[in-house]
C-alpha cells in the first residue's frame, strides 16, 4: 500500500514529548507549515513543508487547515437504555444528585430501562452516540458498564461494548463497573460478593473488560466496600479506575493508592493532601467539567492540581443523567472557562494526558513517529479559535489509523 502524505498543514499540534504537567501543559509542540506522512495506519514522518520531498505516494492537501491528535475520551457511560430528560426540571430547581438517587430516580430509572432494553436496542443507541462523538473529534473512547447491576445486564452492556469495538472504526476501552450503585433489595457486601463471584469470572473469561471501576462516595460505596470489590478485580487481572470525590472527599485516594489505580475520576472536591498522594503514585486525575457545569456545581481545583504537578486529563463523562453530552469540543470550551485553562492546556489534557488515563500514551495522544495516525483536521486558524468560539464545529475530517472516519 502506498504511503499517504498530508501537506499544507498550517499548524500541526503534535503534542510530541510525552505526558504534560506544570507549565509543559501549555506547550503543544506545534509545527507551522507542516506535513505528516502515514504508512499502514502509523505516523512515519512529521516535518516542515520546506523540507518535504514527495516520493511515490498519495498526496492529500489540507489547504492550510490545522491538525490536532484524535481526542481521547477516557470516561463515559455510553451504553444505557431510556432517557432522563424528565429530571432536568427537578435538578435546575435545586434537587441534588443524592436527592434524586434517594427518591428512586436517577441511576435507578436508567438501570430499569437498561435491563428492559435488548442487546440490539442498546447497540443501536450507543452507535448513534459514538458517531456524534466522532463528529467532535473523538477517536478513542472508554466505556463503563454499571447500568445493569445484575449479572445478565452487566454482561449485556459489556458485550455491546465489545461488539461496538469490533464493528466501528474507533477504539473502545471497556471498564466493568458493577459498583456504580447498590441495587434495591441488597445490602452492599451481598451485592458486591455476587458480582465478584458470579460476574467477574465471566468478564475475565470472555475478555469483556480491561479495567474495573467503582463509585466510591459517601452514601454509595465507602472505602472498605470499594477496596473489597476492586481488589477482587485487580486479582483477576483488571486494572483499576475509581470515581472519587464528586461530592465529598472520604479518602478515595487512599484506596486508589493501595490498589495502584491508573486513574481517579471526577475529583471535584479532592483536598490538597489527597492530591499529594496522587502525585506521588503517578495516578491520573480525570476531570469532568461538563458534569460540573450541567449540575451547576463547583469545578475541580485544577489550579492547585497543576501547581502540585498532578497528571490531569479532561474527559466528557457522557451519561444520561449528570452529563447528557457527546460533544467534546463543547466540553473543552467549558473546561477552559470553568477551570481557567488556556486552549493549549485543554488540548494537552484531552489528548496525551487522557491517553495516559487509559494506559495508551505510547500508542495514541500525540502525532509523532510510530504512533497511530489518529488525528483531526479543522478548518480554522488555531485551537485558540476553537475554544474562543463558543459554538462552531470546524472539523472537516477525523482520521483513525490513517483513514477518514467522519461520516
Ligand atoms: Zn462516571
Amino acid at each position: 500500500m502506498l504511503n499517504k502524505v498530508f501537506i499544507n498543514i498550517s499548524k500541526l499540534y503534535s503534542l510530541a514529548g510525552g505526558v504534560r504537567i506544570h507549565d509543559a501543559l501549555n506547550d503543544c509542540a506545534i509545527y507551522e507549515n507542516a506535513y505528516m506522512r502515514v504508512c499502514d495506519g502509523k505516523i512515519v514522518d512529521v516535518g516542515y513543508m520546506c523540507d518535504l520531498k514527495i516520493v511515490d505516494e498519495v498526496v492529500i492537501d489540507l489547504h492550510n487547515q490545522i491538525v490536532i491528535p484524535g481526542i481521547v475520551d477516557a470516561h463515559s457511560h455510553l451504553v444505557f437504555g431510556g432517557s432522563r430528560v424528565n429530571e432536568y426540571a427537578m435538578k435546575i430547581q435545586g434537587a441534588s444528585y443524592m436527592d434524586i438517587y434517594n427518591a428512586g430516580g436517577g441511576i435507578h430509572s436508567t438501570v430499569k430501562a437498561t435491563r428492559e432494553a435488548s442487546f440490539e436496542e442498546l447497540y443501536e443507541q450507543a452507535k448513534k452516540h459514538i458517531y456524534e462523538m466522532v463528529a467532535c473529534g473523538v477517536t478513542t473512547l472508554e466505556v463503563k458498564s454499571g447500568y445493569g447491576l445484575n449479572k445478565e445486564t452487566e454482561l449485556k452492556q459489556l458485550r455491546v461494548v465489545k461488539q461496538l469495538d469490533k464493528d466501528l472504526p474507533i477504539d473502545i476501552v471497556s471498564t466493568f463497573m458493577p459498583a456504580h450503585a447498590l441495587p434495591k433489595g441488597y445490602t452492599s457486601y451481598v451485592y458486591l460478593d455476587e458480582m465478584k463471584d458470579t460476574v467477574l469470572p465471566v468478564v475475565v473469561e470472555e475478555q469483556l473488560a480491561e479495567y474495573m471501576d467503582c463509585f466510591l462516595e459517601k452514601g454509595v460505596f465507602d472505602c472498605d466496600e470499594s477496596y473489597h470489590i476492586l481488589k477482587a478485580g485487580k486479582e483477576a487481572g483488571l486494572k483499576i479506575k475509581i470515581h472519587i470525590d464528586e461530592i465529598e472527599d472520604i479518602g478515595g485516594t487512599d484506596v486508589a493508592c493501595a490498589l495502584g489505580a491508573t486513574s481517579v475520576e471526577h475529583c471535584m472536591v479532592t483536598n490538597g493532601s489527597s492530591m499529594d498522594k496522587l502525585k506521588d503514585k503517578g495516578i491520573v486525575a480525570v476531570i469532568l467539567p461538563a458534569t460540573s457545569f450541567n449540575l451547576c456545581k463547583e469545578y475541580a481545583n485544577v489550579s492547585l492540581m497543576k501547581e502540585k504537578g498532578l497528571i490531569i486529563a479532561l474527559s466528557n463523562d457522557f451519561n444520561p443523567g449528570s452529563c447528557p453530552c457527546t460533544d467534546s469540543l463543547w466540553m473543552a470550551r467549558i473546561a477552559s472557562r470553568g477551570l481557567r485553562l488556556t486552549p493549549n492546556e485543554v488540548l494537552s489534557m484531552m489528548t496525551i494526558n487522557s491517553a495516559k488515563a487509559i494506559d495508551r500514551e505510547d500508542i495514541i495522544g500525540s502525532l509523532e513517529c510510530n504512533k497511530q495516525a489518529d488525528f483531526v483536521v479543522m478548518n480554522c486558524s488555531s485551537f485558540d479559535e476553537v475554544i474562543a468560539n463558543m459554538m462552531k464545529n470546524p472539523i472537516t475530517a477525523v482520521y483513525k489509523k490513517g483513514e477518514n472516519i467522519l461520516c
